[in-house]
């Protein structure tokens, strides 16, 4: 917490403050508020205020998350180390060291595997059998949308040959009918985790509080939960009270077609407890809602066919009435929507939606996005403005890498894969973007994100030029999205928690960085160094060399 009558003077170094405008070489921070600039901070600083020489370094307003998975994130710290595994044999040699670590687990749970290292990601249980045979393994793969269990776990969860085909959910087979090894969308996950014990109450605080401090290592200083589970709440609750969160989060609570509006008492309940808590760091004002799957499970929705022809036009998780019905009641109940669309099919809907709920409750003042927007036809790109819907974009994922090559291209066929990730047409027609990492699914560091953002190449500067570069975004279009564009998410009355600009009035929610990235040509930018970032005028992360 900041001291009251706290005063800090920031100098000598170049402040951008988020809105246009001038630069400045000064900034005054009064009890955790931006007070001055300029001219101003420096005579209005009085003797008693702390100087921060910026050492000719950058100061601008700290980035916000409008998508990511914190409570994942941590845990894949607490099970085999998988992530950057490059075969299929790595993942199964590093399997069989953790169990052999740990004998005490009764489950080993692991996060998160690359779903293109087999063809079509159709995992094999026998693979994992033979690194472990006695205990059930469950790994996630990188889309947290499909899980590859052993044959162990798919006998406790009773998944065999005789098993149907689940609602919302895909369950691949064997010739003889009998399960392969792979679960894909939680149709078919939930008859898992009806068995799965899970991760203990104090790991996931662990996780929660160690994802934190990672957001806070990258200048991140808000983040956007966007799958909250009831279990979660008292996670949240617990790591706030006990001090533990190192940014600010806010929690969009999982709105499941199969028991919805019955939950939706219960959503308002958990945000009662968390509005009773009162910490600064802690808000639950969105519900989330996944109108469809992913593309490289072909559970994406669209709106023609996969070229495969496999699964038609994907899968939509909810009715479109139903969707529409559901938006309005939460808005309704002064709750934003945080749609998951990735298909073009499914971004349709999304919207339709939305707007469904205003034609009802009046243009929303709860800031609707709809998040991935990976497809979308052409017509729909023009509804988000008109519509006040946020498109909450993963920049990194513009490139050309082995998940775009491998896993979607083929889906979508040459001629849609070239329209994903529209996010210069978006902001040409006016929509206010907010970009978001959904780590652990990718990196969470915007400077990676925003690197691709501008020139959507891969860090190897393939394609030279840019990927679909018509879709590359100015830089400061790509900063103002990770900052501003995702503190219009965050929705909230209380004064000290305006933040996104560094604007007087405003929180010092801000990083130091040791270059001006508009200096940078776009593939250097992920090197630049945060050396501090600040929370209402108090550093949740101070580099090392800062340190010295
Ligand atoms: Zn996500």
């Amino acid at each position: 917490m900041t001291r009251p009558g706290r005063s800090q003077l920031f100098t000598n170094g170049t402040i951008w403050t988020g809105v246009g405008g001038p630069d400045y070489s000064a900034l005054l921070v009064v009890d955790g508020l931006i007070a001055a600039l300029g001219d101003d901070a420096v005579s209005e600083a009085g003797e008693l205020a702390e100087v921060v020489d910026l050492a000719d370094g950058f100061l601008m307003p700290s980035f916000g998350d409008g998508h990511a998975h914190p409570i994942f994130g941590g845990l894949e710290g607490f099970g085999p180390n998988i992530r950057h595994c490059t075969d299929v044999d790595g993942i199964i040699a590093e399997v069989r060291r953790y169990a052999n670590q740990h004998p005490e687990k009764e489950w080993i749970l692991g996060a998160s595997y690359d779903g293109s290292l087999a063809a079509g990601g159709l995992f094999d249980a026998r693979w994992l059998d033979e690194a472990v045979s006695d205990r059930p393994v469950v790994l996630r793969a990188w889309d947290y949308h499909t899980v590859w269990c052993n044959s162990k776990a798919l006998e406790l969860a009773g998944i065999d040959a005789d098993t149907p085909e689940p609602e919302l959910g895909e369950i691949p087979r064997r010739d003889d009918g009998a399960p392969l090894g792979v679960l894909r969308e939680w149709g078919a996950i939930d008859l898992m985790n009806a068995v799965n014990p899970g991760h203990d109450f104090e790991d996931r605080v662990d996780a929660l509080t160690r994802a934190g401090e990672h957001f806070a290592s990258l200048g991140v200083t808000w983040v956007q939960d966007a799958w909250v589970e009831p279990s979660d709440i008292d996670v949240y609750l617990a790591a706030a009270s006990r001090g533990l969160l190192a940014a600010r989060f806010n929690l969009a609570l999982l709105a499941d077609p199969r028991h919805f509006p019955a939950s939706l008492p219960g959503m308002i309940a958990a945000r009662e407890k968390v509005e009773a808590l009162g910490h600064p760091h802690l808000t639950a004002h969105s519900v989330k809602f996944f109108a469809d799957g992913v593309i490289e499970n072909e559970t994406g929705a669209l709106l023609q066919p996969y070229c495969s022809g496999l699964h038609d036009h994907g899968m939509l998780v909810w009715e479109p009435e139903h969707l529409a019905e559901s938006v309005q009641l939460v808005d309704a109940a002064g709750f934003q929507a945080h749609i998951h669309a990735i298909g073009d099919a499914a971004v349709r809907i999304a919207l339709d939606a939305i707007e469904h709920a205003a034609s009802i409750n009046g243009p929303s003042v709860n800031r609707p996005a709809i998040a991935h927007v990976q497809l979308a036809a052409t017509k729909d790109l023009a509804r988000f403005a008109e519509l006040g819907v946020v498109p909450v974009m993963q920049p990194l994922w513009a490139q050309l890498d082995a998940l775009m090559t491998v896993l979607t291209m083929p889906r979508l066929g040459k001629e849609r894969a070239e329209h994903q990730y529209r996010m210069r047409t978006l902001t040409n027609n006016g929509a206010t973007i907010a970009f978001g990492s959904d780590w652990p699914c990718s990196s969470a560091n915007p400077l990676d994100g925003i690197s691709v953002g501008v020139s959507r190449m891969t860090i190897d500067g393939e394609p030279v030029g840019g990927w679909t570069p018509d879709e590359r975004l100015d830089l400061v279009t790509a900063l103002t999205a990770y900052t501003s564009g995702v503190a219009s998410l965050a929705l909230t009355g209380r004064t000290n928690d305006v933040w996104g600009t560094i604007t007087p009035g405003s929180s010092a929610d801000m990083i130091w960085l040791t270059a001006d990235p508009r200096t940078r040509p776009p593939l250097e930018i992920p090197e630049i160094g945060l050396q501090a970032t600040y929370l209402a005028g108090s550093s949740t992360f101070m580099s090392v060399t800062h340190m010295e």
